[in-house]
C-alpha cells in the first residue's frame, strides 16, 4: 500500500506517521510519502504508482484531477478533513474509488476557535494587545458589549454549530438555530426558526452549515440587508458562504459592526502557506485587513493538538479499512451512491 499525501506540513508528518510509528511498523507495507504542494491538476501525475492519496480542505479533487488519478491507479482518496466540497464523489463514483473523510474529529475545536473571535472582536483585545506593546493605555476605541442577554444566531446546527450554541448559552445568550435540517441535540441550548427571522433577531450570526450549491453565498446582498444593524458575522464553516464584496460594502456602511473570517472564498491561493515576502494580489483580502473591526484567520479553528490527533488515527482507521475492504462508516460513497452526511449531495465550487 503506498500511499501520498497532498499539501502535507510538518505537523502532520507528526500525527499520522511519527505519532502512529508503532502502529505502521506492525501494518507492514504501508508506505507512505509527503508532498508539500497540493493535489490538482498539475501535481496528480505525482500520484502515480501510489494506491492512494491523503488530502486536506484545499486540494482540488475535481473530476479531471479523479480521471487522472484513476488513470494512474490510484483506489482510494482520504480527507484529512470534514468538509467535502472540494471533491467530486460522483466521479469518484464512476470511477470506483473509495473516498473517505474525518467527520467529526473535534467539533468544538472550531466551535471554541469560533467564539475566541467573537471574544476578541467584541472586546478589541487584538487592538489592546498591539497598543500596550507600544505604551498606549488608552481605552478609547476599545469599548465592547456585555456577551449575556445578546441573542446570536446558528445557521447549521450540525456537530459543531450545536458546539458552538452550548457555548453561547453559557454566556447566558439567546440561542437561535437555522437548519432545513433540525437536530435533538440543538434543542436544549436554543429555538430553530427559519433564517429570515434569525437574521434581524441575531447580535451574531455565525456560520456552520457545509459549502453546497445551495449554501454558496448564503451571505449576500440580500441576507445582510436583513441583519440587524451593527451585528457581528462569522464564518469558520467554508469561504464560500460569504460574497465578500458583499460583506466589504456592509463594513464600510457600517451595517455590519464586526467580521470574523477563519475561512475566505480565494484562501485556497494563500492559505497555509507565508506570502509575507510577496505582494499579495487579492485586493478584496487586503481591503478585508484594512478595517479594525474584521480579523481574519488563515484556517486554522480545527488546529488543535487533540484535532491533529484525532484526524491521524482517523485517516489511517479508514485507509486499514479500505485495505482490508472492511465496511467504513466515513466512506462518502455507499452503495455505489454519493452519500452526504448533510443530506444534500455537495456541488465543486
Ligand atoms: P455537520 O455535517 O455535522 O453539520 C452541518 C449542518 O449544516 C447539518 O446539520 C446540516 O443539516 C446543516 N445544513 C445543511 N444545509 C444547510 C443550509 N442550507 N442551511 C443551514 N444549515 C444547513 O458538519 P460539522 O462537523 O458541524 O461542520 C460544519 C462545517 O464546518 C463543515 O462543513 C466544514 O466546512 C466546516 N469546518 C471548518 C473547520 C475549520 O477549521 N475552520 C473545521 C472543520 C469543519
Amino acid at each position: 500500500m503506498k500511499l501520498a499525501v497532498f499539501s502535507a506540513k510538518p505537523y502532520d508528518k507528526l500525527y499520522l506517521t511519527t505519532h502512529h510509528a508503532a502502529e505502521l511498523d506492525r501494518a507492514a507495507g504501508i508506505d507512505v510519502t509527503y508532498h508539500d504542494f497540493p493535489l490538482n491538476l498539475e501535481t496528480a501525475e505525482l500520484a502515480r504508482g501510489f494506491d492512494a492519496v491523503c488530502v486536506f480542505v484545499n486540494d482540488t479533487v475535481d473530476a479531471p484531477v479523479i480521471e487522472a488519478l484513476a488513470k494512474d491507479g490510484v483506489k482510494a482518496i482520504l480527507l484529512r478533513c470534514a468538509g467535502f466540497n472540494n471533491v467530486d464523489l460522483d466521479a469518484a463514483e464512476q470511477h470506483g474509488l473509495f473516498v473517505a473523510n474525518v467527520p467529526s474529529y473535534s467539533p468544538e475545536a472550531v466551535a471554541e476557535f469560533a467564539v475566541a473571535l467573537i471574544q476578541t472582536l467584541n472586546r478589541n483585545t487584538h487592538r489592546a494587545y498591539n497598543r500596550v506593546r507600544e505604551g498606549n493605555f488608552n481605552l478609547n476605541g476599545l469599548l465592547g458589549r456585555t456577551l449575556h442577554g445578546k441573542t446570536v444566531g446558528v445557521i447549521g446546527t450540525g456537530k459543531i454549530g450545536v458546539a458552538f450554541a452550548r457555548i453561547m448559552k453559557g454566556f447566558g445568550c439567546t440561542v437561535l438555530g437555522y437548519d432545513p435540517f433540525p437536530s435533538d441535540e440543538f434543542k436544549p441550548c436554543g429555538e430553530y426558526t427559519d433564517l429570515d427571522a434569525l437574521l434581524p433577531q441575531s447580535d451574531i450570526v455565525s456560520l456552520h452549515c457545509p459549502l453546497m450549491e445551495k449554501t454558496k453565498h448564503i451571505i449576500n446582498e440580500d441576507s445582510l440587508a436583513k441583519m440587524k444593524p451593527g451585528a457581528m458575522l462569522v464564518n469558520t464553516s467554508r469561504g464560500g458562504l460569504v460574497k465578500t464584496k458583499a460583506v466589504i460594502a456592509a463594513m464600510k456602511s457600517k451595517k455590519l459592526g464586526g467580521l470574523a473570517l477563519d475561512v475566505y472564498d480565494g484562501e485556497g491561493a494563500l492559505f497555509y502557506n507565508d506570502h509575507s515576502g510577496e505582494i499579495i494580489d487579492d485586493d478584496e483580502l487586503m481591503r478585508l485587513t484594512t478595517f479594525h473591526n474584521v480579523l481574519v484567520c488563515g484556517h486554522q479553528a480545527f488546529f488543535t493538538d487533540e484535532a491533529l490527533a484525532e484526524i491521524g488515527a482517523c485517516t489511517l482507521r479508514n485507509l486499514a479499512d479500505f485495505v482490508h475492504q472492511r465496511p467504513c462508516k466515513n466512506s462518502l460513497l455507499r452503495d455505489g451512491k454519493s452519500l452526504s452526511r448533510t443530506k444534500s449531495i455537495p456541488v465543486r465550487i
